[in-house]
């Protein structure tokens, strides 16, 4: 199975909550870590993602990405914060990709896809690979599957 390990560090408890459960609906598997306790979680559990807050009590998020990719370069590393940051001024960082917060559940789908792994589906129906985007089989119509 693909990995869907999330890992979010953010001093807000309240963005927390609201990135884990907007996570969990997505499908993906959220986890909570902090400043301190990131590379050792990143060791354990190998997260395909780590949704990292600029800033932080002791450091800021693009410093702990820097980390991460030192030690794990496969790591989808994501920078957030409710201020509006620009990637220019973060030219010399290892980050993937800055994220607004607060965050609506469309615009976390629209990163995730950028990083999961793209899906063929096959219509049971008539054999056809299909794009993952269809919920109809475009060669017959037959329903494929219900989406979040
Ligand atoms: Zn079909």
């Amino acid at each position: 199975m693909e990995n869907r390990d999330v890992i979010i560090v953010n001093d807000s408890k309240f963005e927390t909550r609201i990135l884990k459960d907007i996570l969990f609906k997505l499908g993906m598997n959220p986890l909570i870590s902090d400043e301190y306790m990131i590379l050792r979680d990143i060791k354990h559990h190998r997260p395909f993602m780590v949704i990292v807050n600029y800033i932080l009590e002791d450091s800021t998020g693009d410093r702990i990405i820097e980390e991460i990719k030192r030690k794990a370069p496969k790591t989808v590393c994501i920078l957030s914060s409710s201020n509006l940051l620009l990637m220019k001024d973060f030219s010399s960082s290892p980050i993937d990709q800055i994220m607004k917060t607060p965050i609506t559940i469309d615009k976390m789908k629209e990163i995730l896809k950028g990083y999961l792994p793209k899906k063929n589906n096959q219509c049971i129906k008539c054999g056809k690979i299909i794009q993952d985007d269809f919920n109809i089989c475009p060669y017959c119509g037959t329903q494929l599957k219900i989406r979040a």
